[in-house]
């Protein structure tokens, strides 16, 4: 914990001094020191060698989570009904969530204005718009090695969900093959880990380059694209959510909020699912009155592949890129980012900044630039934060919802005065 937030104020550090450096560099004009040695070199060294070290990951990563999840989904079919409303609400949430991102910064626009491809060699192109069969039969790959040879996200992801329903089905059989996926799990988490240690630097060098190269003209977009991002997650837990709870159960939201708040507090500081699932775990029992038989499983669940806040992120960035590099995303590949990070989300893990390694999938999923990520990467600790509380909230309002539609729902609790010793 301390070791990432120490990481947490270095990659701020990195953001800061490669602001400044930036700042300077674009004031001072064209030289040869800064734009061979520095730009050319240097910067561009090491913030393309942290940026391949990011991509290095995505594919085994998305792989092994995907399967991984979907592997342990075997109580769910014990749990039969729970579990379909469960799957079925958390990803129609997510599927919402990145609507309400895209459509806000479709509208708002925050990356025009900004020329980044004349920063960064990318031919700007039409993301031609495929027709909605084409989608579909695109998803299953004829050659699963060939979809991971060449990164094609959605096709991973298919191959490694039906991998990961057939270690569910065949169960103890396959143990061992589990146990393996569980631990090449664990050896990714501690690759991103890694490769993360690298981050200041990367950003730092990414984001001096980048405003070396713009300079103050760059700041208002990415100020933009934070609000977008953040009136789109308050958007969800104001409006779909509130309105799911009281069409599904008829309970006041602001009771939720109010009694919620504690753990959505936790969630905002760790910025991880995972580190927040005990407390998420205790305040929808004790706070809010749902039956531990339902929340035990529909919780962890959650936290593992009800990812709403990152969602939302990753469809407002995509269009953010979309916008910076003068690429047009039609309805075909509008709708592929919203299959890609609905399926995303199941495999984004509940640490910190998993997210935005997901996002370079969805990016390449739409033939955006992933370098597009140098960008928002330096600002997004803070939206790393917001979005795992709205992620943490959505399990909390799917849980409540089963609950009720149940019968293991206490009202009384829900309604009662809010429990201040729950949470330590
Ligand atoms: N930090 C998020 C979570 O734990 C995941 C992400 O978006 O990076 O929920």
């Amino acid at each position: 914990m301390n070791k990432k937030m120490s990481l947490t104020t270095k990659i701020f550090i990195g953001l800061i001094v490669g602001l400044i450096i930036g700042l300077i560099l674009n004031q001072m004009g064209p030289s040869d020191f800064r734009d061979k040695f520095l730009v050319n070199g240097l910067f561009t060294l090491v913030g393309n060698v942290f940026l391949n070290s990011i991509n290095m990951v995505v594919v085994p990563l998305v792989f092994v989570s995907i399967a991984n999840g979907a592997a342990s989904i075997t109580d769910i079919r014990k749990l039969g009904r729970v579990g379909s409303k469960t799957i079925l609400f958390y990803l129609v949430t997510t599927a919402v969530a990145i609507t309400i991102a895209m459509v806000l910064s479709i509208v708002v626009k925050p990356g025009l204005g900004l020329d980044m491809s004349s920063l960064v060699k990318t031919e700007p192109t039409i993301a031609a718009a495929k027709p909605l069969v084409e989608v579909i039969t695109d998803m299953i790959p004829k050659n699963p090695v060939a979809a991971m040879a060449n990164g094609v996200m959605l096709q991973i992801i298919v191959f490694a969900l039906l991998i990961g329903v057939g270690l569910a089905t065949l169960g103890e059989k396959v143990k061992s093959i589990v146990n393996i996926f569980e631990q090449l799990n664990e050896l990714m988490m501690k690759m991103v880990g890694m490769v993360m240690i690298l981050a200041p630097y990367g950003v730092l060098c990414l984001i001096a380059k980048t405003f070396t190269g713009l300079g103050f003209d760059a700041m208002v977009p990415l100020l933009k694209y934070m609000i977008c991002v953040l009136v789109a997650l308050a958007l969800h837990a104001g409006i779909t959510y509130s309105g799911l709870l009281v069409i599904f159960t008829k309970l006041n939201p602001i009771t939720f909020f109010k009694k919620f708040a504690p753990a959505m507090g936790v969630a905002f500081s760790t910025a991880s699912s995972n580190a927040t699932l005990p407390v998420t775990l205790e305040t929808v029992e004790e706070n809010l009155g749902v039956n531990k038989s339902i929340a035990s499983f529909t919780i962890p669940l959650g936290a593992t592949i009800n990812m709403d806040g990152t969602a939302i992120m990753q469809g407002a960035a995509t269009i953010f890129i979309s916008q910076l590099y003068g690429i047009e995303l039609g309805m075909g590949a509008l709708l592929t980012v919203i299959l890609t990070a609905t399926l995303a989300s199941i495999g984004t893990a509940g640490v910190p900044g998993v997210g935005l390694i997901m996002l370079s999938m969805v990016l390449q999923a739409v033939g955006l630039p992933v370098e597009g990520i140098a960008l928002i990467i330096g600002i997004d600790r803070i939206l790393d934060m917001s979005r795992t509380a709205i992620n943490i909230t959505g399990d909390a309002i799917c849980t409540i919802i089963v609950a009720k539609s149940e019968g293991e729902f206490d009202e009384k609790v829900y309604n009662s005065a809010v429990v201040e010793k729950s949470i330590a």
